[in-house]
């Protein structure tokens, strides 16, 4: 395809994005215990065996904000895997299957690296471990009762409210309640998004042991609780495809590990620290662990994710730029000959048009930008659509960076 180059304005991306990154630099956390289920640095884990762990780290926070006892009983689906390296699906079959959501730009090209690890990253450092599961406690709406089309609802949804430009990211992935992704950290980047891991005595050395996940859930103000809190929150708390799509992260994650990670509630981890967050409230565990049986048997015994369809239909035009023939994955990280190459290229022959509703590739790439403007270097690599365009660094003088289809 002819290289096509402009300055555009403002792009969809730019309209939306604000800067995130605190103003002021956070205060330091000290702390005076390492957490409710007891955090060893040494062993960069917590007490226990993985499913001891998980009964203390998936509590929630009761109704009085606190958090709740250690669980009797974890579901088997998680309890089983938690931190084992059996029973993960194979990389080619999970490949399919991201074909078949049309995601498969964001994660397949990735399954063959490994996830961060902690110290930020340092080589002899295990990898991540932990999946921490949040829920964003956004938008908040006051007094107002949550609207009936929660799930639907385009201001509650918009995945634009957690989209930076400038350096920052809420979470490693964002779901909203349609089961839309924002991807804003691959997952082998670092990331922190706790008040434990940022404490002062482990200085970077939990950074990189810990995923996070965002899950879109609004929250209102309870009366009697001071002036807006954000204590109130919907029930049921999450949609089905929240779960479907956490549950598909989770795995993602488990099979570049090489073993089941361990799932955690950030109110858990965070419990005792002043200003920890609540977070997730009125999250289902039997709903998650559901979701993550029922992909798993999908991956494992081949059935199909999604109504397949014939490539032979496919017109580029349909497909959008996002997804346009030779249009190379990201895949950079993939070398050809790998099962991935050979498998990417059919999912660019996917009309949009047969693509169901949720599986939509994302808003900012609906759009048929091709020219970015940014004013920060490393804000244009981290846009997602990144791996269909080409950056190219800014002449002298000028704030635009000029991109190009490759
Ligand atoms: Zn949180």
């Amino acid at each position: 395809m002819a290289t096509a180059a402009a300055y555009l304005c403002t792009t969809a991306v730019e309209a939306y994005a604000q800067n995130c990154k605190p103003r002021r630099p956070r205060p330091p956390i000290t702390l005076t215990t390492l957490g409710p289920c007891e955090f060893n640095p040494e062993t960069f884990s917590f007490a226990g065996t993985p499913a001891e762990q998980i009964r203390c780290l998936l509590r929630s926070a009761d109704r009085t904000r606190n958090l709740g006892p250690q669980l009797d009983r974890v579901p088997a689906a998680l309890a089983s895997r938690a931190g084992q390296p059996d029973g993960l699906p194979d990389r080619d079959a999970l490949v399919a299957h991201l074909i078949a959501l049309g995601l498969v730009w964001d994660y397949a090209p990735f399954l063959w690296q490994p996830l961060s690890r902690a110290r930020d990253n340092d080589p002899d450092a295990p990898q991540a471990r932990y999946l921490v599961i949040h829920d964003t406690s956004s938008p908040f709406i006051g007094g107002r009762p949550f609207p009936a089309d929660i799930d639907e609802n385009r201001n509650i949804n918009s995945l634009a409210r957690y989209m930076c430009k400038d350096d920052w990211a809420f979470a490693h992935v964002v779901i909203n309640r349609g089961g839309k992704m924002l991807l804003s950290r691959e997952l082998s980047e670092p990331w922190r998004a706790m008040k434990f891991e940022r404490a002062t005595r482990f200085g970077t050395d939990l950074k990189g042991l810990f995923l996070h996940v965002e899950l879109v859930q609004p929250r209102g103000s309870m009366p009697g609780r001071g002036h807006r809190n954000d204590a109130r929150a919907p029930d049921p708390g999450f949609s089905a495809a929240q779960y479907e799509r956490l549950a598909l992260i989770y795995v993602i994650a488990s099979v570049r590990s090489g073993r089941w990670l361990i799932p955690a509630f950030h109110a858990a981890i965070d419990a005792g620290i002043r200003g920890g967050h609540d977070d997730p409230q009125n999250f289902a565990l039997d709903a998650f662990a559901a979701s993550v049986d029922r992909l798993v048997h999908r991956l494992l015994h081949g059935e199909p994710a999604v109504a397949a369809r014939p490539a032979a239909t496919a017109s580029p035009t349909a497909a959008g730029p996002a997804t346009a023939p030779g249009t190379p994955a990201a895949s950079a990280p993939v070398s050809p000959g790998t099962p991935v190459a050979a498998v990417v290229p059919t999912a660019t022959e996917t009309p949009a048009a047969e693509r169901p509703r949720t599986q939509r590739a994302n808003p900012v790439r609906r759009r048929s930008v091709r020219t970015v403007r940014v004013s920060n270097w490393r804000h244009a690599r981290s846009y997602r659509y990144s791996r269909a365009y080409r950056y190219v660094r800014p002449k002298p003088g000028r704030r635009a960076v000029r991109v190009s289809r490759r």
